[in-house]
């Protein structure tokens, strides 16, 4: 064992812990981040690329509770739970159950909107420090309806996302078809987010802001982390072959946080919705802004050389293999819209690191800010990533 001392030890380099990272080393404190990956190749890598500061809409709201049984127990519905992962995810699902009803998910709501304020301007500058504005695009988001009904079911959130002062417009079906004009017809309409922006490769994103950090001096350790105890006024953290002492450790390892937070005596519902994507090499993309048809819960992402298709849930734990059923109804459901989609060039499944409550956590252990908290962004992580990386610097400053 190798002993090892810093201020600062932040436990995984996904999105969450290489923003956080950058952001205090910025700010001249020592910083170490301990990834056992390549740095960003978890859910950062492979989502689909928006900086979606206007999805204020928790995962669990009245609509879906009402309508639960028949999408967890369909495999093929955009949020579905494997048959084997349902013991375990009883106690996650309860809550989601209760974080779903109209009280709470509108507090929910009030909550996400309160993080996402500021997130697409805190991305545009972050993005312009490390030099990757060339991967950002500004044309906008568009929600699709295939019905009338379902366009006049999103009547709540719509109303719900002006409240809090969210950009939005309602579009006829003609006017999705001249903006989106490769698109089939849809019956419904569309929901289009004006001043939505998104980066057109999540990939490469992370790899600069891993890049910056070295630049800038974070020290990148290559190991798992097995446990963290507290020791005097810091931490101790088990990384072997290394034994990292250090003032403050953050706990930002996604869906694998949840151990951590158990082990320090806070123990917190984080699970996963594990998500897909599927992805097209192509030079001619058919849409120019992520597309999103809401019945099947997945975005079109126009990405640099290739159609990226990435969302749905998946309730199943984190260790389970790759369900291929998913892959294949994502297939079927993306070649419903463009059928002229062939084999894909690649796919990849997806940790979402999620609270049943869709609220991250951010906060400092109960017993102290010698621990501190960045982890269950669930759908919005990137979107967050900046926001966060300030949140911890300020709990750590104050
Ligand atoms: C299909 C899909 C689409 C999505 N689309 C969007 C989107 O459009 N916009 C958006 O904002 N968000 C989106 N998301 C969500 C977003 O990707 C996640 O919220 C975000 O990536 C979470 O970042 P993270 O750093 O917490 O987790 P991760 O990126 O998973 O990083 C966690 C890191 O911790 C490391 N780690 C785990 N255990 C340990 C350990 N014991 N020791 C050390 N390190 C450890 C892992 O190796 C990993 O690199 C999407 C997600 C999916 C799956």
């Amino acid at each position: 064992m190798t002993r090892m001392q810093t201020e600062i030890a932040i436990i995984g380099g996904g999105v969450i812990g290489l923003t956080t990272a950058l952001r205090l080393r910025a700010e001249g404190r020592e910083v170490i981040v301990i990834e056992p990956n390549d740095p960003g190749s978890g859910a950062s890598y492979g989502n689909a690329g928006t900086i979606a500061d206007y999805a204020i809409i928790p995962v669990g709201t009245p609509a879906v509770l009402k309508n639960i049984v028949s999408l967890l127990f369909n495999a093929d519905s955009p949020l579905a739970i494997r048959k084997a992962a349902m013991p375990a995810m009883f106690p996650w699902l309860m809550r989601f159950t209760y974080e779903a009803m109209p009280h709470r998910y509108r507090d929910n709501a009030r909550k996400i909107a309160a993080l996402l304020s500021d997130a697409a301007t805190e991305w545009v500058d972050l993005a312009a420090e490390i030099g990757a504005s060339d991967l950002l695009s500004a044309k906008g988001c568009l929600y699709l309806y295939q019905t009338p009904k379902a366009f006049k079911a999103a009547a709540a959130d719509v109303e719900l996302r002006r409240h809090y002062g969210i950009a939005q417009q309602l579009l006829s079906p003609d006017e999705v078809a001249s903006l989106e004009p490769r698109l089939p017809p849809v019956e419904g309409g569309g929901l289009f987010f004006p001043n939505a922006i998104n980066f057109t490769d999540p990939g490469e994103v992370m790899q600069i802001l891993a890049a910056s950090a070295k630049k800038a001096g974070v020290i990148f350790i290559k190991a798992m982390a097995t446990g963290v105890a507290r020791e005097g006024d810091g931490v101790r953290i088990s990384a072997p072959p290394h034994i990292i002492a250090a003032k403050t450790a953050v706990v930002a390892a996604g869906a694998h946080s949840g151990k951590f937070a158990a082990e320090i005596g806070d123990p917190v519902r984080l699970d996963t919705e594990r998500g897909y994507h599927l992805e097209f090499d192509m030079s001619d993309l058919p849409i120019e802004r992520p597309v999103c048809p809401t019945n099947h819960g997945f975005y079109f992402c126009p990405m640099k050389g290739r159609l990226r298709i990435a969302g749905t849930v998946e309730l199943g734990g984190l260790t389970a293999p790759v369900n291929p059923r998913r892959l294949e109804v994502l297939l079927a459901n993306a070649r419903r819209i463009f059928p002229d989609l062939g084999a894909p060039s690649r796919t990849w499944l997806g940790l979402r690191p999620s609270m049943p409550d869709s609220v991250p956590v951010i906060r400092p252990s109960k017993a102290g800010k010698s621990i501190v908290y960045a982890f269950g962004h669930g759908h919005i992580g990137l979107t967050l990533a900046p926001r966060t990386a300030r949140m911890v610097s300020a709990i750590l400053a104050a």
